[in-house]
């Protein structure tokens, strides 16, 4: 393999998702030399959007969670976010059948869900969610608070789906009571919006905003490993045999991939981070339908199973030619996929909901097995906040979904990236030990 070096940047950020993207602009924008190595041939991740014969799917529902950090930091870095907030008003499913879901007033009062007590106990719940303080809740299960807080069962099967919508997440004696309640919270006061071009429209943004600022950006440049040496990072090594010798490393793919990358790992909090993660994993059906069959029903939470739907065309532009777009999403406990049964589970919902729809379809796409977060805040976790230092090596960073303070999805990724960064901002340049020739680690 010939080997190629490339000196002279302060950075190297591994990824170019949403989290690359925005620690690369933190980095840029503050006056630090930054590249961005991405496998793939575009940017984004997980975060693009994918023109199918004119109909635009992200990859599964994607909202942004207007209250959250993601939007706090595109909004401040003056991004154009066309769109807009879905009405939450919609449908129940509960043992095969479609109700109204007691989500809003009308729904509450019409909702065959649950009796009149039923009623004031849901009532009283949401007031309890709402004034919960997350932040002074001890460490303990979504399910423990559930128990202790709601005695209804049906109210707390009706909570339980609310929080799997907040979160994209199934896993209700592991999640931390504290990070779900303020994700939920969040959902409530401030809402979601769908963007009309999907989520590639902030992919887009970002990346011109990254170039403005000078960031270069490199496709289809693998990391294999991330080079240190008497706890210094040194650099990176592509599996072209781009060898870049630079100071400070973020790393924003997975706690597994982070791991295999970094030489003697095993001795590093890395090894915790990847061995206590918990992915939250999802199936989705995205489909393009010429019309919904049952007018004006755009949105269901399954109750007693772990499924959802959204017409997401209800709240935003995502086609050409006039297709609707919608998402079915089934999440996935810990170890549970079967991707022919999710996607037969996905086309009974969707039967249940619009019969016939199968005759309307324009294009569709089945994502099974799509990794939403690397992971979440849980109880499994030994320290509750990651990274974003890795303590053992000086200049290696961590970003990304799973690299969590208490936020959740692409919140997690925006506020960690802007963590790592600052983190290098503030502690400027510094290597502690002798440069060796880089040249030497990569043979
Ligand atoms: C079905 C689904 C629905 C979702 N819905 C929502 C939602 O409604 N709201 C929300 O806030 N979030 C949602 N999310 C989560 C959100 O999409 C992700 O959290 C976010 O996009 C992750 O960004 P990231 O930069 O942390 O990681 P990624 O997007 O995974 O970026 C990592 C990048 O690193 C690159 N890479 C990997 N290995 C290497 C390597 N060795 N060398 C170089 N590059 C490498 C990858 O190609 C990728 O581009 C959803 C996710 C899914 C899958």
């Amino acid at each position: 393999m010939e080997i190629r070096e490339i000196q002279g940047y302060d950075a190297a950020v591994i990824g170019g998702g949403l989290a690359g993207l925005i620690a690369a602009i933190e980095l840029a924008k503050a006056g630090r030399s930054v590249v961005v190595l991405e496998k793939s041939s575009h940017v984004g991740g997980r975060a693009i959007t994918i023109n199918k014969h004119g109909t635009l799917f992200n990859l599964g529902g994607h909202a942004l969670y207007l209250g959250g950090e993601a939007n706090g930091i595109l909004q401040e870095y003056g991004l154009k976010l066309e769109g807009k907030k879905p009405s939450s008003k919609g449908s129940a499913i509960w043992n095969n059948q479609v109700m109204s879901m007691p989500g809003d007033p009308m729904g509450l009062l019409t909702s065959p869900l649950l009796g009149w007590s039923g009623k004031a106990k849901l009532i009283k719940a949401l007031g309890k969610m709402i004034k919960a303080k997350p932040a002074t809740l001890p460490l303990m299960s979504l399910r423990a608070w559930a128990e202790g807080e709601i005695h209804d069962p049906m109210v707390r099967h009706i909570f339980y789906a609310l929080c799997r919508t907040a979160t994209y997440t199934q896993d209700p004696d592991f999640q931390r009571a504290g990070p779900v309640l303020k994700q939920v919270q969040r959902a409530l006061k401030s809402g979601v919006k769908y963007l009309d071009g999907g989520w590639q429209t902030i992919v887009d943004q970002l990346r011109d905003l990254a170039i403005q600022n000078g960031v270069s950006i490199l496709m289809n440049k693998t990391i294999v490993d991330i080079m240190h040496d008497s706890g210094q990072v040194r650099g990176v090594l592509c599996k072209d045999g781009t060898l870049l010798e630079v100071p400070n490393v973020i790393s924003t793919v997975s706690p597994a991939d982070t791991y295999r990358m970094t030489k003697e790992a095993e001795k590093t909090i890395l090894k915790r981070w990847k061995d206590e993660a918990r992915p939250s994993i999802a199936a989705s059906l995205d489909l393009a339908l010429k019309r919904l069959p049952v007018a004006k029903r755009d949105f269901a939470i399954g109750v007693d199973q772990p499924v959802f739907f959204s017409n997401h065309s209800r709240a935003a532009k995502l086609s050409e030619n006039g297709a609707i777009v919608v998402h079915l999403t089934k999440y996935n406990g810990q170890g549970e996929q079967d991707p022919k049964a999710d996607e037969r589970m996905l086309e009974q919902t969707m039967s249940l909901l619009h019969p016939g729809w199968e005759k309307e379809v324009v294009s569709r796409q089945y994502l099974p097995n799509m990794t939403v977060v690397h992971d979440y805040p849980h109880l499994g976790r030994t320290e509750q906040n990651i990274g974003p230092i890795v303590p053992e090596i000086q200049g290696l960073y961590v970003a990304g979904d799973w690299v969590s303070h208490g936020e959740m999805l692409a919140d997690a990724s925006a506020a960690s990236a802007r963590r790592a960064a600052r983190h290098i901002i503030g502690n400027q340049l510094e290597l502690g030990a002798p440069i060796k020739p880089l040249i030497a680690y990569a043979r």
